[in-house]
């Protein structure tokens, strides 16, 4: 199937609200990549939740902030973001910063939140984006990491029966996530208009003052971008989050 036709067929399945779960490596990725759908979703009585899988203790060039004092910082940061979009729960695995890999052990943590809150969408980070040339960009390799080790757990070992036995001991039965959204700035084939929720999402990005020296340049960067993306939308939208959509096919 052409790009083309793959966005075509997309946007006649809108998203709808439902639940979703929302999985980045630190906290800020989820609301640097995804904060405008997810305020969208919640706006229209969807459920969202957010998992963070490292501690964030690697997000400073100050070395006069202790380690403990960053990551309390951090996700304090993550929470007060959350609140604003709407979002139930935020959970934390608390994963070391820079150290992400995809393990049995992060994968049935993964597979036992998906199981507990059962979310018809799982958005993370694309992991098949090392860098883009086109924007002299390279990604984190915790954020790969995060998007393989999510994709691994919903699918296959979150609806599969066999895979962490001992889960189903403490009743979570296996669950089919019905759609992944990949983050990914540089391909995309479905759009989400966040006109309405842009505020929001900027909003939500001031939280993490940690992380930005001069925090309205961030956001006018992020505007800016969200400005381009709506202009690739179908139709042009003011401002857009852009996602590479697959949907995934019921057991047989
Ligand atoms: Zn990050």
């Amino acid at each position: 199937m052409t790009l083309k036709k793959s966005l075509q067929k997309s946007e006649a399945n809108p998203l709808q609200p439902k639940v979703i779960l929302a999985v980045g490596a630190h906290p800020d990725d989820i609301d640097i990549g995804c904060s405008g759908t997810v305020a969208k979703l919640t706006k229209e009585g969807g459920a969202a939740y957010y998992l963070v899988l490292t501690d964030g203790s690697k997000g400073s060039e100050d070395l006069k902030i202790s380690n403990k004092k960053l990551i309390k910082i951090r996700k304090s940061e993550q929470q007060k973001a959350a609140n604003i979009l709407g979002v139930k729960k935020v959970f934390f695995l608390n994963f070391v910063d820079g150290e992400l890999e995809n393990t049995p052990a992060l994968r049935k943590q993964i597979v036992k939140i998906i199981r507990q809150i059962k979310p018809t969408t799982v958005i993370c980070w694309d992991p098949t984006l090392y860098y883009d040339e086109s924007r002299m960009f390279i990604n984190h390799p915790d954020h790969r990491k995060a998007g393989e080790t999510t994709l691994d757990s919903v699918y296959p070992f979150a609806r599969n029966a066999r895979s962490f036995p001992e889960l189903l001991d403490e009743g979570l039965k296996p669950h089919v996530v019905e759609e992944l959204l990949f983050i990914n700035f540089s391909k995309a084939n479905y759009f989400v208009d966040i006109t309405g929720t842009i505020d929001k999402k900027l909003e939500a990005l001031a939280y993490h003052q940690s992380q930005f020296a001069d925090i309205g340049k961030f956001k006018e960067r992020i505007k800016e971008m969200s400005k381009m993306t709506g202009q690739k939308a179908t139709p042009k939208v003011e401002f857009a989050e852009s996602f590479v959509r697959i949907i995934l096919r019921k057991p047989a």
